[in-house]
């Protein structure tokens, strides 16, 4: 129970990665924040976290509306009273070519996986300086390596990257923990959401021709980050399946 006494705020937390990942704080002994726009799925979440014996909390979150990322942040700290863990995990991965793109896909995008994302971190930040802690940001490979028919989403991906650096470099010596997980192939829900067919396709038959990772595997990667000595920040974390090769 490494995070005992912690409180930790999870958004996209109502399915895949986020969802395990607020199962993982919590068998760590965190207090967890479930965050997302599906509250059914929440509710489903909370029940199953609190009969284990979790205190938690969740809060029907929009990351594109800013008004929303503040009031998560607040919500948090009013019934916790601070915030140690942000986890920015909340994102969309709308595949497809950039010519003839479905343009409003892209805004839908940039809005979730960068904005949504620097919302929440600007919302959390003063919270987090005030007794250290860690903002978990989750990527991909999608950030460090693009693909024909993934530029938009490369794009935002490469922005989470970029932004995760400059705020280490801002805030690391205040004792405030910067951690990139950049996840491959994760068998979950995200690539059902693609809008191009042939995209959506293609994803699919990526992804049947691999052993997926499963979402407790990046879990359990952001437990093992946070849960390293106050000396230690483990800055970047990639994870592919082995059967990955591009
Ligand atoms: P899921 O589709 O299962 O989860 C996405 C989560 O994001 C859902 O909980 C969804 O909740 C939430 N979400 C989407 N839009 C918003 C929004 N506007 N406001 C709040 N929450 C939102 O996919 P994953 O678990 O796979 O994805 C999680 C993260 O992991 C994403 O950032 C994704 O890019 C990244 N990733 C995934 C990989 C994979 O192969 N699966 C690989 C690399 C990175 P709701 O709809 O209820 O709001």
């Amino acid at each position: 129970m490494t995070l005992q006494g912690k409180v930790a705020l999870v958004t996209g937390a109502s399915s895949g990665i986020g969802e395990a990942t607020a199962e993982a704080l919590a068998a760590a002994g965190a207090n967890v924040v479930i965050a997302a726009r599906r509250v059914d799925r929440l509710a489903a979440l909370e029940e199953k976290l609190a009969a284990q014996g979790t205190k938690v909390l969740s809060v029907a979150l929009d990351v594109t509306d800013e008004d929303a990322c503040r009031s998560a942040v607040q919500q948090t700290v009013d019934q916790f009273g601070g915030l140690d863990v942000l986890v920015n995990n909340a994102g969309l991965m709308l595949l497809g070519k950039i010519e003839g793109a479905d343009t409003t896909d892209w805004t839908r995008m940039i809005n979730t996986n960068v904005l949504g994302l620097m919302f929440m971190t600007h919302a959390a930040l003063p919270h987090l300086l005030a007794g250290g802690g860690s903002i978990v940001n989750i990527s991909s490979v999608a950030g460090r390596v693009a693909r024909l028919g993934s530029g938009a989403y490369n794009a935002s991906k490469f922005a989470v990257g970029a932004f995760s650096e400059a705020l280490r470099q801002e805030v690391t010596a205040r004792n405030v923990r910067v951690i990139l997980i950049e996840p491959g192939m994760v068998a979950t829900e995200l690539r059902t959401h693609i809008t191009d067919q042939e995209a959506k396709a293609n994803a699919e038959a990526r992804a049947g021709q691999m052993r997926q990772l499963q979402a407790p595997d990046i879990a359990g990667a952001v437990v093992w980050a946070v849960t390293q000595p106050d000396h230690v920040a483990i800055n970047e974390v990639l994870v592919r399946p082995t059967d990955q090769v591009l």
